[in-house]
Order: C-alpha cells, then sequence, then structure tokens
C-alpha cells in the first residue's frame, strides 16, 4: 500500500489465560452449574493429557487453556480405579494470576467435594507449607514456594503429587524456579528412583523459538523446552480450528513508518553539552593520573555508542559503576574524585534520557524534564554548581527550540491523526498505548491532556511493578486501581503503559493498541498484541526507525516459524520424539553434573559502607540489624550524625514500618539519599538501602557495589528490641 503503510493478517494470541476469567468473553466468566459443556477445541487439547501423557498445551489465550486444565484435573481426581490417593499441584509465577487461579479452582472444586488451598510469596513465611499440603487436594503454589520446601525438606519429594501444571510453561529454562523444580523431577527419574513422579501438564500461549534462525533451529529449541518439561506430545488445535475462530479473534496489524525530524537542533545543543561533560570525565582521570587504566574507552563493553540512544544509557551505567569503585592511596582524594565522576556521568544520563524524550515527545517535554532534574540538584558543591551553571545558560536557547512550530515532532502528529479518526469511526474505543520508558509515559499524559483536539480521551498511567532508574515502580494495588478505573469509568478512554505484559495483569478490553517506538521479542509481542481482544480490534506499530519496523516483522517471521516446527514436530512419530527428548535430557543432566557449583560463602568480614557519591564512611556492617527479613537498619551511634532527616513528602504505612522521613548524607556538599526514616514498634528508625552505598572490606580494601539487599554476601544479624533497649 501508499505512505509506507502495510497491512498483514496474524494470528492473534495472548499472554494470561486469566483476563478471559475475569470477563466475558469465554467459558468462565461465572462457573457455570453442572455439567460443564467444553468447546470441541477445549476437548480436543485436553485430550493427550487425558490419557496420561505430559503435555504441553499451546493455544491462544483466550480460548479457555484454564478451562482445558480444569477437566484435566477433575478427569484425574475422578478416574481413579486403584483407588490411590492423588494430588495436584498448580503453578503460577505471578501473582495476580496466582489470585485469580486459586479463586478458579476453589469454586470449581470444592462444590464436587475436594479441598483446595493456596500459598503465595506474600503470605508463604508463616505458612505450614506441609500441613496445607498433606490436607488438600489440590494446592495452588507461586513456584519459589515449592522449591524452597523441596531444599529445606518441608515437602519431601516431588512425588506426593500425582499431577503438576505449570501455568506459562514457556518460562521453564535456565535458573526460573520452574526449572528448578523439573530439574528436581529430571533428576529423580534419570537416576531411576523407585517412587512414582507425577504427570506434568505445561500451558502456554507461545512456547518462543529462543534464538532460532531457521525452522530447524526452532525446531531444536522446542524439543529442548519439551525435554524441560519432560513432555512427550505438543498439543495445538488442528481438527476445530472454526470452532477456535469463533471464540478468538485475529486482529489487523499495521505498521506505520514516520519520517523523523530533518534537523533537531535540540539534539545538536543537547550533545554538545555531553561532549563537554565526557571531555571533563576525561580531563579528571588526566589530572589524577589514572591514565591509562581510566580510560573511558576502556570503562565498559559497548563500543560505538550514540547519543540519545538506549546503547549509551547501557553504556553510561556501566561507565557510572566503575567510576564508583576507583580506589586511591589518598582517601580525601578519592572522595573528591569519585563524587565528581558521579555528578558527571549522573548529568550525561539525564540528558540522554531528555534526548530520547525529545524523539518521542516534545522537546518541551525534554526541557521540562531536565529543568526538574536541576531543579533537585540544589547544592553547594563547586562541580554540581558548575553543572547546573551550563545548564542554566542554554535554557534560553533550548526554550526557544521548543516552541518554534518548526521543530514539532512528526510523529504526534501521526499519533494525533490515528487517534482522531479512530474515535471518529467509533468513539466508544477503549486504546491502549505501550511505551519504552516511564519517562515517556509520563511526557505522553502530559501531552495528551494539553491538546485541545486529544484533551478528552484523559489518559491514565500504568507502569510496572520493577524498579528502574531508583524510581520504584507502581505497587500491585495502585495498578489495579488504574486498571479498575479505566474498566469501569468510561472517562478514561486511553491507558498508557510500559511493559506490564509479562506481569500477569488483567488489562481491560480494547480495540486498539498503538505500540509506540515499542519492540520486544517474539512472546512478549504476542502478549502485547493480546491486548486487543475485541471484534474489528487493530493493533499498530508506530515508528521513525527502520530497525525498530524490520524487529517486529522477525518477530511475526519467528512466530511463523514457531508455528511451523510445531507442526512438523507433531508429524513425528511419538516414540521418535520420547527418545529425543531423553537423549537431551540425559546431555544435560551430564552438563549439570559435571559443573561444580561453588557455595558462596558467607563473609564474618566487617565491611564499611561508605555513600554512593561522596565516599564518606557510613557505617559498619556488623552494625546494621534487619527488620523483618526486609528492612535494613543501623544501630550504632555515630551513624546518627552521618546522615539528616527530612520530613517525607509521602508519609506512608508500609507493612510494620511507619514511613517518616527521607535520610541524605550529612555532607553540606553531597546531600546523597540513602534511605529513610520510620517509626517501628516503639523505635525511631533509620533504614538504608544498599544501592545507595559502596561496600568495601576492610581487610582488603577491595569496594563491591550491590543493587539489592539479597545479593550481598555478608553475614546480617537481626533486629532485637532488647539490644535497642540496652
Ligand atoms: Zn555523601
Amino acid at each position: 500500500e501508499e505512505n509506507g503503510v502495510s497491512t498483514m493478517q496474524i494470528c492473534y494470541k495472548e499472554e494470561s489465560e486469566q483476563q478471559n476469567l475475569s470477563e466475558n468473553s469465554c467459558p468462565l466468566p461465572e462457573i457455570p452449574e453442572k455439567p460443564l459443556k467444553p468447546r470441541s477445541y477445549q476437548l480436543e487439547l485436553a485430550s493427550p493429557a487425558l490419557e496420561g501423557k505430559n503435555t504441553i498445551i499451546c493455544a491462544p489465550t483466550g480460548c479457555g487453556k484454564t478451562f482445558a486444565a480444569l477437566l484435566i484435573c477433575e478427569n484425574h481426581l475422578t478416574n481413579n480405579p486403584a483407588g490411590q490417593k492423588r494430588k495436584i499441584v498448580f503453578l503460577a509465577t505471578q501473582v495476580p494470576v496466582y489470585e485469580q487461579q486459586e479463586s478458579v479452582f476453589k469454586k470449581y472444586f470444592e462444590r464436587l467435594g475436594y479441598k483446595v488451598a493456596g500459598i503465595c510469596g506474600e503470605i508463604a513465611e508463616d505458612a505450614p507449607v506441609e500441613c496445607v499440603v498433606d490436607n488438600n487436594d489440590i494446592i495452588v503454589l507461586t513456584p519459589q514456594i515449592l522449591v524452597n520446601s523441596i531444599k529445606s525438606g518441608t515437602v519431601r519429594s516431588l512425588s506426593v503429587f500425582t499431577l503438576m501444571i505449570f501455568d506459562e510453561c514457556h518460562n521453564t529454562s535456565k535458573k526460573h524456579p520452574y526449572n528448578v523444580l523439573m530439574i528436581n523431577y529430571l533428576d529423580q527419574k534419570l537416576g531411576r528412583s523407585a517412587n512414582p513422579l507425577p504427570q506434568v501438564i505445561g500451558l502456554t500461549a507461545s512456547i518462543g523459538v529462543g534464538d532460532a534462525k531457521d525452522k530447524f533451529e526452532a525446531i531444536e529449541h522446542i524439543c529442548q523446552v519439551c525435554a524441560c518439561l519432560d513432555a512427550s506430545v505438543i498439543s495445538t488445535v488442528k481438527k476445530n480450528v472454526s470452532d477456535l475462530e469463533q471464540v478468538v479473534y485475529k486482529p489487523e496489524k499495521l505498521f506505520r513508518k514516520v519520517e523523523s525530524q530533518p534537523v533537531n537542533k535540540f539534539k545538536f545543543v543537547i550533545s554538545k553539552l555531553m561532549e563537554e561533560t565526557e571531555n571533563l570525565i576525561e580531563k579528571t582521570f588526566k589530572e589524577y593520573d589514572l591514565i591509562p587504566e581510566y580510560q573511558l574507552e576502556n570503562l565498559s563493553q559497548i563500543q560505538n555508542r550514540v547519543f540519545g540512544t538506549q546503547k549509551y544509557e547501557q553504556w553510561i551505567i556501566d561507565v557510572h559503576k566503575k567510576c564508583m569503585l576507583l580506589q586511591m592511596e589518598d582517601k580525601n582524594k578519592e572522595r573528591k574524585i569519585c563524587k565528581e565522576l558521579f555528578l558527571y556521568t549522573s548529568n550525561l544520563r539525564k540528558y540522554n534520557d531528555a534526548l530520547i524524550i525529545s524523539e518521542d515527545v516534545r522537546i518541551q517535554d525534554a526541557v521540562r524534564y531536565l529543568k526538574e532534574f536541576f531543579r533537585e540538584a540544589e547544592s553547594f558543591d563547586e562541580t554540581e554548581q558548575y553543572l547546573i551553571h551550563q545548564f542554566k545558560e542554554k535554557i534560553q536557547e533550548l526554550e526557544d527550540i521548543s516552541t518554534d512550530p518548526r521543530n514539532e515532532n512528526l510523529k504526534l502528529d501521526e499519533l494525533t491523526f490515528i487517534l482522531e479518526e479512530q474515535y471518529h469511526q467509533n468513539p466508544e474505543t477503549q486504546t491502549i498505548l505501550f511505551v519504552k520508558t516511564r519517562a515517556l509515559a509520563d511526557a505522553l499524559k502530559k501531552w495528551m491532556e494539553e491538546n485541545p483536539k486529544l484533551s478528552y480521551l484523559k489518559p491514565v498511567v500504568l507502569t510496572g511493578r520493577g524498579k528502574r532508574n531508583q524510581n520504584t515502580g507502581m505497587t500491585l494495588p495502585s495498578q489495579k486501581g488504574v486498571l479498575d478505573t479505566f474498566r469501569t469509568s468510561g472517562e478514561n478512554k486511553i491507558l498508557i503503559a510500559t511493559s506490564v505484559a509479562d506481569e500477569g495483569i488483567d488489562i481491560a478490553q480494547c480495540n486498539l493498541v498503538i505500540l509506540y517506538e515499542y519492540v520486544g521479542n517474539v512472546i512478549k509481542m504476542i502478549q502485547t498484541r493480546g491486548r486487543g481482544r475485541a471484534r474489528g480490534s487493530k493493533c499498530l506499530l508506530l515508528s521513525s526507525k527502520e530497525e525498530v519496523i524490520e524487529k517486529e516483522q522477525i518477530n511475526i517471521y519467528k512466530e511463523k516459524m514457531m508455528n511451523d516446527a510445531i507442526e512438523e514436530i507433531q508429524t513425528w512419530n511419538e516414540e521418535v520424539f520420547v527418545r529425543k527428548i531423553h537423549h537431551l535430557q540425559l546431555q544435560e543432566k551430564a552438563i549439570r553434573d559435571n559443573v561444580i557449583v561453588a557455595k558462596p560463602q558467607l563473609e564474618e568480614n566487617n565491611k564499611r559502607l561508605l555513600c554512593r557519591k561522596c565516599k564518606v564512611f557510613a557505617c559498619h556492617t556488623a552494625d546494621i540489624r534487619v527488620v523483618e527479613d526486609t528492612h535494613h537498619t543501623v544501630i550504632a551511634d555515630a551513624f546518627k550524625e552521618s546522615f539528616v532527616t527530612e520530613p517525607h513528602p509521602k508519609p506512608k504505612d508500609f507493612g510494620s514500618l511507619k514511613k517518616t522521613g527521607k535520610i541524605f548524607c550529612a555532607e553540606p556538599s553531597c546531600h546523597h539519599d540513602w534511605g529513610i526514616f520510620a517509626r517501628y514498634k516503639t523505635f525511631d528508625v533509620p533504614v538504608i538501602k544498599i544501592d545507595n552505598f559502596v561496600v568495601e572490606d576492610v581487610a582488603t580494601g577491595l569496594q563491591t557495589l550491590y543493587s539489592k539487599w539479597k545479593q550481598c554476601n555478608f553475614k546480617m544479624i537481626p533486629f532485637d528490641a532488647r539490644e535497642m533497649s540496652n
């Protein structure tokens, strides 16, 4: 077609089965009165498993895979001629999915007189897993709990179960808890243990193809997944395709290639500032004679960096970390240099963010982003003041550029056009717009609200739960709150989301999915596309970059490759397939057994925590106490002098802690964010985050960075109220 617009029919699939359970699209909105009437294709999907075979069920979500699983479970429990005890475990990786499945299984099976119970990560600590497993017929779990219970011996072995079901089973690889469980299973199987092993069922919308470049490599990858799950059959819908098509809609996929800005004056100015800042880093290295070990080009593996790209972001993170670990004989000198480098690299990262924003949204959004950053960075530090000054000198020029209509972003015009057209045709449209970063989501929301043509859309933002760039992600309840509003109010017509597809969130039915410069792997593609489930829905990729469109086309090609590979495997004689799987399992086991896993030794040595920005001494690790396994406080009296407290902008309770303030490095020229001040029981305690510190070994002087407490290998003592009262 013309104007770089091409249309493509693609098969519609989606990620999370739970979506159709909470809405009215499929057979399981409410659990109907018995007898259940399965659709023909659901029986087809379930049939190999009903014969007792280990099966991967691969079918588009929204078609009721969970319903097939219920049939399999019911058959497993009732069809039990030998009278032996049967026990089923259903595993789900995501908490929202877990909640959904637990209630579906409870409703369905308790009516039949079976006992169902669930344990998920958040309540696992006090739950008597052994007792729950002993006393119930069906147990719904997040997989890590079972991994822990097997490891600790609370659950003797997987042989206590007679059927295991893995939801989203494509995750079964490497160190994922699914694979840890299956390795345990396979060791038992290949070790010829006398104990019977459970039947294994996997559910997925897409097995994936890994890095496969052709059908043969795809077949290898899929066989590998089957070997991990000990599956002898892949079950897909083949006979009852037309019945499936009545339930599952195939949306249209469109590509829109937009011209990029011919001249980008904003990019020119910011790039100059970035060059200058990079030069300052080099100058520091030279001045302190750190060359040749410290040379910008050697601090990261990443080569050929370009300003304003994700690659540059990766590069600057590497450099930032290396600079923080720089060590010198003269400790005062080290502190001074480290702080300078901290500031330079932090600034470079913000400038890079701003360039990405200016490419995808308005230049004024990028300017606002930078102004906010420099406003927060109020300091008496010389270097910092210099950097702020450098930026302030350019503000006027940047603002002039941002208000010049010639610099308007063509991509936004295209987006406006698409939205206006869609809402003109169908004012009831619900749209989901996927973007790469949280900063972009916020900027696009602002742009829509300020655009009179689009302000009626009343956008809402949904971001992931993961933590990135020091920004805390949304919590599960706040995500659910946003989605509820979006679903029920009818006021908000558009949801702007970052990558949440893999978090098992139930997103409302949308009829327009826009991927805004957004592309991932093939599994993610199938997941995001699945968000538009309404009949007549469209999925549209908007990008100015040839490589983004190419990547998505490769994903579509990979999906076809996957389907072809599955079809080919299904033509094989089952015996041949089982032999191949067995061979792969033996190979993997041989590799596993030869790898000597060095257990990380818990270090007893006392270590120092230094401020990550100015490297001033903060405390010793021996003075850290752990509150309820998750929070870390410092009990040394001297520590109280090293930080300053400010009231918290959003005081809040989380768990048994009441957040009252924020704490910062007490060095007047540093003021680095260290964590929070909180009330715990009757104590006021500082709670620190390890990613704000550098850890230095007292004996060796070796410095290490940790981003999470979990990664720390030093000994930590639990908080004890008696110790505090002494
Ligand atoms: Zn500091």
